[in-house]
């Protein structure tokens, strides 16, 4: 039953982060989950983070300094940082292709990806400037 128990497993990780609309990282994932398996360990949601990226069902935010985020959002975009409270908001923005352009003018370098990230204020904390 090893095999069922893992699919529970998955799923239920894979759930958690689709829900999630605050790029959780692997803690908060890791409380969530354990609402509805509360056997499994943090090295099992390691382990199927690393696995469900390694597929292309969720994408990893790794930012210098901080705890890796994931993000579940299918379509392609880019992200906001609040510098005030962390908060990463999803921008679907349509931008040049700048994978090929960076491929073109840096033959000698390898791109596997491209993550664009501004940084600013969330919509709360540009409101709670305001007033
Ligand atoms: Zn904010
Ligand atoms: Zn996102």
């Amino acid at each position: 039953m090893a095999m069922k128990r893992l699919t529970r497993q998955r799923k239920a990780v894979l759930d958690v982060v689709q829900k999630a609309r605050n790029h959780p990282d692997a803690a908060w994932i890791y409380q969530e989950v354990r609402k509805v398996v509360p056997s499994i360990s943090l090295g099992t949601v390691y382990r199927t983070l690393d696995a469900l990226v390694e597929e292309g069902k969720i994408i990893q935010l790794a930012r210098a300094g901080e705890a890796t985020r994931y993000d579940a959002n299918p379509t392609p975009h880019h992200h906001l940082i609040c510098e005030r409270c962390g908060e990463i908001v999803d921008l679907e923005l349509e931008l040049p292709n700048l994978l090929d352009k960076a491929r073109e003018a840096f033959p000698d370098l390898r791109f596997h990806d491209v993550q664009i990230e501004f940084h600013g204020l969330c919509a709360r904390c540009s409101q709670a400037l305001d007033s």
